[in-house]
């Protein structure tokens, strides 16, 4: 590995700047095998950390990721050639000396980060992350590393998200309170619809949960992989009365639309991780915002980092300053990716 000398506020430090990973604006680059993390555009060989948009595309010629983000990808994008699975935990050799293993990232069903190393170099790709419990995934399995490639959408140290539970009980609290009304949850169809559900499940609700129809095809996916939804039932033409002291999982833009009126005075409730901004949810008009979030909070991302330990962290998207400050005040190198075409809005 070449180190080169940089000059930083703090002095003259040794910056890690291993030749076989090159950081570009459409992804992580691979010169060595002509391969891409996560790339916004179409490449002969792609790894793919996990199925939301911005970081799974279609029109890659050969794709590595885990069965599950594969799955995903077949559904949203129809058939993709040149498929192949790595199981978490598994040792896969690139060529050029370079192997890859995936390991869980505890954001969706199928989530990795991209553990890469060569010549005993480790560099770790989270791709999206959240360390808290989510019954829908495997849980973020910590590895200590080089260089580790975060997140930071919710850099900021305003961004301490609630337990979860305690949002799915404030949930069911105002369905209680409302019979005569439903509550419409508008969340991000692959992994927080789930997540939402799978919350009401443990909180012992078993009555039927009612999908807007964007949301049945992957519901039934995560349940084809193994986790459990309970009874899920098409909105379909139900209204009015039908639909009294329901619960109803929609997409966010759903609420907003000539859709939502078939709902008999519906609560409108938003599951993301940007409803502890209040402003935003009175903005968008929700009633009842829940703090549920699929990405690291302010907290998660700085323990996560000491964990690792890594020598150098780089920050491909959000609010990366605050992250950035906070590496250099626990003496530890940090630099600004700068990647476009990511967009974590819809958490
Ligand atoms: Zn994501
Ligand atoms: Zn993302």
């Amino acid at each position: 590995m070449a180190r080169v000398t940089g000059q930083t506020q703090a002095g003259i430090v040794a910056r890690m700047a291993p030749d076989w990973i090159t950081p570009r604006p459409e992804g992580l680059y691979l010169p060595g095998i002509d391969a891409w993390v996560d790339p916004s555009r179409p490449q002969a060989r792609a790894i793919i950390t996990h199925g939301h948009a911005d970081h799974a595309r279609a029109g890659h010629g050969h794709v590595l990721a885990t069965a599950e983000t594969l799955a995903i990808m077949h559904q949203r994008f129809g058939p993709q050639p040149g498929g192949q699975a790595l199981a978490y935990g598994e040792r896969l050799a690139l060529g050029d000396g370079l192997t890859c293993m995936l390991l869980p990232a505890g954001h969706v069903l199928g989530s990795a980060q991209v553990v890469l190393e060569k010549a005993g170099t480790r560099i770790i790709v989270s791709g999206d992350y959240k360390r808290r419990a989510d019954p829908t995934c495997v849980a973020f399995e910590p590895l200590a590393c080089d260089i580790f490639i975060t997140e930071a959408t919710f850099g900021l140290p305003v961004f301490r998200h609630p337990d979860t539970a305690g949002e799915a009980t404030r949930l069911l609290a105002a369905l209680a309170a409302n019979s005569d009304r439903c509550v419409a949850v508008g969340a991000y169809a692959l992994g927080k619809a789930q997540r939402v559900i799978a919350e009401l499940r443990r909180a012992g609700h078993d009555a039927p949960i009612y999908l807007h129809g964007a949301m049945t095809a992957l519901c039934a996916l995560y349940e084809a992989h193994g986790v459990a939804l309970g009874d899920l039932r098409p909105v379909g033409t139900l209204k009015g009365d039908a639909l009294k002291g329901a619960i109803i999982i929609a997409p966010p833009s759903a609420l907003r639309d000539v859709w939502s009126r078939r709902l008999p005075d519906p609560i409108t409730a938003m599951a993301s991780g940007w409803m502890r901004v209040r402003q935003r949810a009175v903005q968008s008009g929700i009633e009842l915002p829940l703090v549920i979030s699929d990405h690291a909070d302010w907290d998660e991302l700085t323990t996560t980092i000491t964990e690792l330990n890594p020598a150098e962290v780089w920050v491909t998207h959000g609010r990366e300053e605050a992250l950035l400050h906070w590496c250099e005040l626990h003496q530890r190198r940090a630099r600004a990716l700068d990647m476009v075409g990511r967009d974590d809005e819809g958490d």
